[in-house]
């Protein structure tokens, strides 16, 4: 890892993550990288963020492995985080007529905190963009079909082929998931050195992590060669 998230960081992160729901967690990941006002970024925003820190911290691009849902044979892509990020630049649709005058705004973590405990949530979530429901039911139905394609649009859809049978489908990538892969991935890295080293030197948690990356490098290198 090449970002500012230090092994201490990247651990506290992991943990502080457990048992949320996957917009809590991109939440968490830049809050604590220091990003301003996530709660109100709108998704496509907060998704643009989460790339830059992913290519920041873990790498340029994001490599995908799924199956041919006909064949079963499995495709591996790399995508880089660059083309991911101007797939999330999409232009706002117009309004349709029935919601000419009514403010409309795009869906943010605030507006999906609020509604994940509703009895019905996608209700709750137009209450929430309206701020009143005296509206007519011409036109709650086109402000559900307009906050249908505000959050479809904030997520990428990838268009695949299977190189062996030629089927085509589409996959949707949610990139919060694939930022927790990743800090997943190297939190359980960091929790095996700690452990290493902790056999090895009978050191603490708090000291390992105090070392620096080399020094904590070469103490693991002669831990694990003896
Ligand atoms: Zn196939």
């Amino acid at each position: 890892m090449k970002s500012q998230m230090d092994a201490k960081a990247v651990l506290d992160l992991w943990e502080a993550g457990q048992r949320r729901y996957p917009y809590q967690r991109a939440m968490l990941v830049l809050e604590r990288c220091g990003w301003p006002e996530v709660a109100d970024m709108p998704l496509a925003e907060r998704d643009r963020a989460l790339l830059a820190l992913y290519r920041e911290t873990f790498r340029s691009s994001l490599g995908l492995v799924t199956d041919c849902p006909d064949c079963d044979a499995q495709l591996e892509l790399q995508l880089p985080a660059a083309d991911l990020d101007q797939m999330l630049h999409l232009p706002t649709p117009e309004a349709p007529k029935a919601l000419e005058g009514v403010a409309l705004r795009d869906v943010t973590s605030r507006d999906l905190d609020a509604v994940t405990n509703a009895t019905d949530p996608a209700a709750a979530l137009q209450g929430r963009l309206l701020g009143s429901d005296n509206l007519p039911e011409a036109a709650k139905e086109a402000l559900a079909a307009w906050i249908d394609a505000r959050v479809n649009a904030a997520e990428i859809s990838l268009g695949l082929t299977c190189a062996e049978c030629g089927a085509h489908w589409s996959e949707a990538l949610d990139i919060p998931s694939f930022f927790w892969f990743e800090l997943e991935i190297a939190a359980r890295r960091v929790m095996r050195d700690v452990a290493d080293l902790a056999l090895a030197f009978s050191w603490s948690e708090e000291a390992v992590l105090s070392m620096g990356p080399e020094r904590r490098q070469t103490y693991l290198e002669l831990a694990r060669a003896s």
